[in-house]
């Protein structure tokens, strides 16, 4: 059997990421959002590598998606290298993780902070994992809980996502860290998929 390099994109042949759809996707606007830096808009290209990273196991990807966040992150805050202490992640419930065989955040997160020259290190825990269809509004900010490993106290950490849906979970986690002492916590994700024609 011979196994063609195809472009997690287009899946024309190509290393990872052929030139075309490359160049695109360092092409996209960066998005405004309140909850975190963000790199871009969960759509197009960026929406394809993601989803093939989380569900196809196409852990190739994350090389890409880690240098298009880090250079989105030092256009935003360009000393953000010098400035923080470490890298983390939000990390996804365990299930899923054992049912994906993969934590796309952790990935982004080690990848970044190479990238940085910045330690990664675990330290947040999800202490709830329930999700259930249905449940109100209410009851899903309540399992999106974390709690924080023991920190030096006055560090500045980097929380890595790969997709901001409504920033509470951004949000919950930077809490926790601040209560364990961190000083500051700068939140950043590769994509936003907050929409604002969402009808209530
Ligand atoms: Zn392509």
């Amino acid at each position: 059997m011979l196994f063609r390099q195809r472009c997690e994109a287009c899946g024309d042949i190509a290393r990872v990421l052929c030139v075309k759809c490359r160049t695109q996707l360092f092409a996209m606007a960066q998005p405004e959002c309140d909850a975190a830096v963000v790199a871009v808009a969960y759509e197009s290209i960026a929406r394809r590598l993601i989803l093939n990273l989380k569900y196809h196991n196409r852990k190739q990807v994350v090389v890409v998606l880690a240098e298009l966040l880090a250079q989105r992150v030092l256009q935003s805050v360009p000393n953000i290298a010098t400035v923080c202490d470490v890298v983390t992640w939000a990390p996804t419930s365990k299930a899923r993780v054992r049912r994906r065989g993969l934590d796309q955040s952790e990935l982004l997160a080690r990848r970044l902070a190479r990238v940085l020259d910045v330690p990664c290190r675990q330290l947040l825990i999800k202490t709830s994992t329930n999700v259930q269809t249905g449940a109100s509004r209410e009851e899903r900010l309540r399992d999106s809980v974390f709690s924080a490993r023991k920190l030096r106290v006055d560090s500045h950490v980097v929380i890595v996502d790969d997709v901001v849906t409504t920033g509470t979970t951004l949000r919950c986690a930077a809490d926790a860290l601040r209560k364990v002492g961190a000083r500051q916590v700068t939140c950043v994700a590769v994509a936003s998929a907050v929409r604002h024609d969402l009808r209530r």
